[in-house]
């Protein structure tokens, strides 16, 4: 198989747009928890090999909370992949943060609940890192092409996780402001913890697509129309994050420069070696695999 270098998983609205944009070959990939979400599609985007992966799947079957994580992650670190740029619909908790801007994320809150969060749940125990976790040079790509892009493109920003999949109340809307939070949205964790746990540089763009219920609406503008409103700032706001990812990928040098998340394991597993069964070497091979050779 084909080893790609950058993975691009799209969320709600770049999802579908991916899909439709990207051409190139889908390939099935087999892993211990299951398929991904859909099949990947390999291309080759702006003279670099991409593996794309739409989160929910085609059709948008799954939900933020049965998304398959593991399967999706997995599905790229097999296909070669070394950095992950995500994309992710959200709700805005900042004024200055306008439905159709763009966000490269720098923080998270995790608020799920019902999610399984980790590679390392049996037979072997690791402890990964996660103060920043988004990766600092892949970020750093999306916000320097972002100064030129046509859109306001956002530095950082702190993103809450909820699980959904109803949105929130007003009073969580409020307390997550309160909190410091500038986005909130159903998808990045656990996705961005196992990408981690996978050694995968992964960047998050968010996508605002309205304000969160924080903000009081309209009252001249109906639910029919504000559905409407939402749902064009979503096509809109795909637009622009396609646009910024392929200015991104021109500027991504090959070989990758090294980075710190590729080497997230180096002092993580805290079992000791002798004690990893093979069938569980054997299930996390490609993760772990290289941390064990002696
Ligand atoms: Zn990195």
């Amino acid at each position: 198989m084909k080893k790609v270098q950058i993975g691009i998983i799209g969320g709600t609205g770049l999802g579908e747009v991916l899909l439709k944009e990207a051409g190139g070959e889908t390939v099935d990939v087999a892993t211990p928890y299951g398929p991904p979400a859909g099949p990947p599609i390999v291309a080759n985007w702006e003279g670099i090999d991409v593996a794309f992966l739409s989160r929910h799947g085609p059709g948008h079957c799954f939900n933020p909370t049965m998304v398959p994580y593991r399967a999706n992650i997995f599905t790229m670190k097999k296909l070669g992949v070394q950095a992950v740029i995500a994309s992710g619909a959200t709700g805005s908790l900042r004024e200055e943060i306008r439905p159709t801007d763009l966000v490269v994320c720098d923080q998270v809150i995790d608020k799920t609940l019902h999610r399984t969060n980790t590679f390392f749940d049996e037979g072997v125990v690791a402890h990964v890192e996660f103060a920043d976790p988004f990766c600092p040079w892949l970020g750093g790509v999306l916000r320097d092409v972002g100064k030129n892009a046509d859109t306001t493109v956002h530095p950082k920003g702190t993103y809450v996780c909820m699980e959904g999949p109803q949105f929130s109340t007003r009073a969580e809307s409020q307390l997550h402001r309160q909190w410091g939070a500038d986005l909130i949205g159903m998808t990045c964790m656990p996705e961005a913890k196992l990408a981690r746990e996978a050694e995968l540089c992964y960047a998050l763009l968010a996508l605002p697509t309205d304000y969160d219920c924080w903000r009081p609406a309209d009252p001249a503008v109906g639910a029919a129309e504000l559905l409407r409103e939402i749902l064009g700032n979503l096509q809109r706001v795909s637009q622009n994050a396609l646009s910024l990812i392929r200015e991104a990928l021109k500027a991504i040098e090959t070989p990758l420069p090294p980075c710190r998340c590729r080497e997230a394991l180096k002092s993580a597993i805290w079992t000791d070696k002798s004690r990893i069964e093979p069938a569980i070497r054997e299930r996390l091979e490609p993760l772990i695999s290289r941390h064990l050779a002696d």
